[in-house]
């Protein structure tokens, strides 16, 4: 299941959400505060391949 961070700009709250729930977020606002939520309040982490060529030797 993929889900996201929703971290609200205004209350600080920060809630897991899946792709509807964060569909319903965009539309509706924050589920706390109600104030408007934008695409950049969400930071996914599913499905991306993180690089790290940190080299320790
Ligand atoms: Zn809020």
């Amino acid at each position: 299941m993929l889900t996201v961070q929703f971290t609200c700009s205004d209350c600080a709250q920060t809630i897991e959400v899946n792709e509807e729930m964060r569909e319903t977020i965009l539309a509706t606002g924050c589920p706390v505060c109600t104030t408007d939520a934008g695409e950049e309040d969400f930071s996914g982490d599913a499905g991306e391949d993180e690089l790290d060529d940190a080299d320790d030797g």
